[in-house]
């Protein structure tokens, strides 16, 4: 496994297969949003490359992402490809986070591909609302698409971004519908990332908060769950559902920080919000052997940063970093 200066592993790397979506979430991308042309993107052939290379140096999760990862052409086909390291053995997991509009279409075949879990992100269970914060989602696509995975036996973790005056007063209902469909709750600290249409200090709702109003109502137990990712979760004991907190600004998290993330152009960003980068797709390109990048992964996991010191108040109203989640990959 590659280790970091600071001693962490790597173990965990996000993919982003491509930066488009078919929705355009309030607080994650401008309505107006430039995307790459589809030349500089990796092939489908070159992330599989990639994504074995990342095998080959002891990363144990792959996690596909976006953009919206389910509407990159025949992504299915790199799925099934990578669904050989879960079979061998040499990855525990690869998964995938989806707005869920296409889930109802590719459950079936992301089941055959070897997923067993996927992240859903879904920030409010409101139509009106759900049109308001998605600008061009559909709900009830992605509430058959929710159901039509699990009913192929996929285990579903729902995502929310907590946003002041837009979903806070819903959390418990959240919290109550996925402990009853047996879905795992997730609730994010909206992060400054890129140049929104909106203000980020107004949506800025901090963890800390949600959890004291929802302890109110429900019993939350601490327990030492992790998935390999940043959630501290907590069992809902009236509902026996697992909920979680990742909180990159009230609980900086980065001591313990095992990933690093790959853009659909074959960038590898060591911490999401910093800007220094590796380029793997001129060493990817540049030869058939798989050394090059190799190479290229070991020394840019050497310059892995401390962590992000993100903010959110009025005197520090710019992003952390320019590029948007969806760049980078959530
Ligand atoms: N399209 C997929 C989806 O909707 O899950 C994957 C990409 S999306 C960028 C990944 C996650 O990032 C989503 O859960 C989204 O809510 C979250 N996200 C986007 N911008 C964010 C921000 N500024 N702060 C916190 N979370 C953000």
């Amino acid at each position: 496994m590659v280790i970091d200066p600071f001693g962490r592993a790597i173990s965990y790397v996000r993919i982003s297969v491509t930066d488009r979506c078919d929705f355009r979430c309030v607080y994650c991308m401008a309505e107006d949003m430039t995307f790459l042309p589809k030349a500089d993107l990796l092939t489908l052939e070159e992330l599989d490359r990639l994504a074995t290379a990342f095998v080959d140096l002891g990363v144990r999760k792959i996690r596909l992402t976006g953009g919206e990862p389910l509407v990159r052409r025949n992504v299915m086909w790199l799925l099934g490809q990578l669904g050989r390291h879960v079979a061998s053995g040499a990855l525990d997991e690869q998964t995938l986070t989806t707005n869920g509009s296409q889930l109802e279409r590719f459950a079936g075949d992301l089941v055959r591909a070897g997923v067993r879990r996927v992240n859903v992100s879904l920030d409010t269970l409101d139509r009106d609302r759900f049109a308001a914060i998605t600008r061009w989602g559909r709900f009830d696509k992605v509430m058959a698409g929710i159901e039509a995975a699990k009913s192929a036996g996929l285990s579903v973790k729902i995502n929310a971004v907590a946003l002041k005056g837009v979903n806070e007063d819903e959390l418990d209902r959240m919290v109550a519908w996925c402990g009853a469909e047996g879905f795992d709750l997730t609730l994010i600290e909206t992060m400054p990332l890129g140049d929104i249409d909106g203000d980020r200090t107004e949506q800025y709702l901090p963890l800390s908060v949600v959890r004291a109003r929802l302890a109110e109502r429900w019993s939350l137990t601490d327990i030492p769950f992790r998935t390999g990712g940043p959630a501290r979760y907590v069992r809902v004991e009236e509902t026996g559902g697992r909920l979680g907190f990742i909180t990159p600004l009230t609980h900086n998290f980065c001591e313990s920080c095992n990933r690093v993330r790959v853009t659909c152009t074959g960038t590898m960003y060591m911490c999401l919000g910093q800007e220094d980068a590796a380029d793997l797709r001129g060493p990817l390109r540049a030869s058939e052997s798989d050394e090059p990048v190799k190479d290229a992964i070991r020394a840019g996991i050497a310059r892995k940063p401390k962590g992000h010191d993100f903010v959110i108040d009025r005197r520090h109203n710019r992003p952390a970093v320019g590029r948007h989640m969806s760049v980078t990959g959530g």
